[in-house]
């Protein structure tokens, strides 16, 4: 084997590595958004509903009042009752306290079935709140553990870089920046074998019979005449 391709062959093992975890490593920070957006999500539900039980408790609280007013209306005009000097007086005043207890009964006919609605809709947003916070604390795990992965995968990348400079630095600098422009191009893949059947590794279409026959003699640099890499033949 040229001593050319020796050197490269354990660069390119490196290199393919570290693409491969770059391009993974691309994929975490759309991935953990997404998660944090799920919660963002369930938290903004768990609020509304919330803000809903709000709006109940302001409209009891509205309706209370008005049984109050409409109360104490009766109040008044069942003492005045009493003091009326006419018949008319007194028929009207009766009719409108008729009006005011058929209003009043409503009234609380309402404020039951407010609160029989306020109960009920407490105990799901109760439900729902526990719920979702189980969810967001699995979530949660789940970023942690994309984090961890990122960490780990950030540390191997290190570790290769270090090896990588170290097996770089004793190949010749001409052909390092060559086999460098191809793996950029060709996205980590710089080399590529040949087997028996003349089928570039990098592109998979085959070889002209004589290109074959000068890599199986491996006295210069080959490349591959439709992808670009760098060949070498290599018996299956
Ligand atoms: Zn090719």
């Amino acid at each position: 084997m040229l001593k050319e391709i020796e050197q490269l062959l354990p660069l390119q093992e490196i290199d393919q590595e570290i693409y491969s975890l770059r391009s993974r490593l691309n994929e975490f920070p759309p991935q953990i958004e997404a998660l944090v957006q799920e919660i963002e999500s369930i938290q903004r539900q768990v609020k509304d509903r919330l803000n809903a039980l709000e709006k109940n408790k302001i409209q009891h609280k509205e309706l209370e009042l008005e049984l109050g007013k409409k109360e104490s209306d009766l109040k008044k005009h069942q003492a005045q009752l009493f003091q009326v000097k006419t018949n008319k007086e007194y028929s009207a005043l009766q009719e409108e306290i008729a009006k005011l207890k058929e209003e009043i009964s409503s009234l609380e006919d309402k404020i039951l079935d407010l609160l029989d609605k306020m109960e009920t809709e407490e105990s799901e947003v109760k439900n729902f709140s526990l719920q979702s916070e189980k969810k967001i604390g699995h979530i949660k795990e789940k970023i942690d553990s994309l984090k961890q992965e990122k960490n780990r995968m950030e540390a191997r990348i290190e570790e290769l870089s270090e090896k990588r400079k170290e097996l770089a630095s004793a190949v010749d600098p001409k052909l390092l920046e060559h086999y460098e422009r191809i793996l950029e191009h060709r996205g980590g893949i710089a080399i590529s074998p040949v087997g028996k059947d003349g089928v570039c590794g990098g592109c998979y279409r085959s070889l002209p019979p004589q290109v074959l026959n000068e890599l199986m003699l491996g006295s210069k640099l080959i490349h591959c005449e439709t992808c670009g890499c760098i060949l070498y033949y290599r018996e299956e």
